[in-house]
């Protein structure tokens, strides 16, 4: 049951029919953890935080500077110099008092990570690189986690789901076998604020849709964003089973 606070926090969740008080009590008891607090995280960590998340686990080992403030939207100019994770997590609070937010200011190790995904019921990967994204998938699927994995680069988007607790389930892997071909970040290749603001909101969504029960239209997909444009392409991502992650060969 939710309490009278939370009926009235909640209020425009709980019109929609596909979300009510059932949905609602579903988010309270989901455990996420979004690991990256930077242009992804930072709308994607407000959302869920907003939308009643009911414990956030949020990971990052930065502190904040000048030149995140373009489109890390959780961070002000008071804020250079703090621990991202610990900004986030007080403003989150701020938000919602009625979540619990725990914050780790440290790069995971695989151990860790390990570890963390014991009490996660789903993952968000909002990492900037691709060896990050690597062990983030390897660990997911060796833990039978959903991942939500979202991209951003210049006025590109990339946004992805894997439901790792279907055996039959493709990964990250089986799309991008190689983590050393692609070097490019936004510290050498440039971000538009929006770009990557949209694919962490849509990570979000994508989050809110999968506790409440709604299908989701991404998973086992890939869907590019072109900011210029405002188009998407998709493209399916088929299970390689031969790859070294997720095969059964
Ligand atoms: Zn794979």
């Amino acid at each position: 049951m939710l309490n009278d606070a939370e009926l009235l926090r909640y209020s425009r969740h709980l019109l929609l029919e596909d979300v009510g008080e059932t949905g609602q009590l579903a988010l309270k008891n989901a455990k996420v953890l979004i690991i990256g607090m930077g242009g992804l995280g930072s709308p994607a960590s407000l959302y869920l935080a907003a939308a009643g998340i009911g414990h956030l686990v949020l990971s990052d080992f930065d502190s904040i500077e000048v030149s995140n403030l373009q489109r890390q939207i959780t961070y002000q100019s008071d804020d250079v110099g703090d621990s991202k994770v610990e900004v986030t997590k007080r403003k989150l609070q701020q938000i919602n008092p009625e979540i619990k937010v725990r914050s780790i200011n440290k790069s995971m190790q695989a151990d860790q990570l390990t570890m963390e995904l014991t009490m996660a019921d789903l993952v968000l990967d909002c990492t900037d690189n691709m060896q990050s994204r690597q062990l983030i998938n390897k660990a997911c699927v060796d833990a039978k986690v959903p991942l939500i994995v979202g991209a951003a680069i210049r006025f590109e988007g990339q946004l992805m789901f894997f439901d790792h607790s279907e055996a039959d389930s493709p990964c990250y892997h089986c799309l991008f076998p190689s983590s050393e071909e692609q070097t490019l970040n936004c510290s050498n290749s440039g971000i538009i604020g929006p770009v990557v603001g949209t694919i962490g909101t849509l990570q979000a969504l994508e989050v809110i849709k999968y506790f409440v029960g709604l299908p989701s239209g991404i998973k086992n997909k890939l869907k590019l964003f072109d900011g210029k444009t405002l188009d998407w392409q998709t493209f399916v991502i088929n299970k390689d089973p031969t790859c070294k992650v997720c095969g059964h060969l």
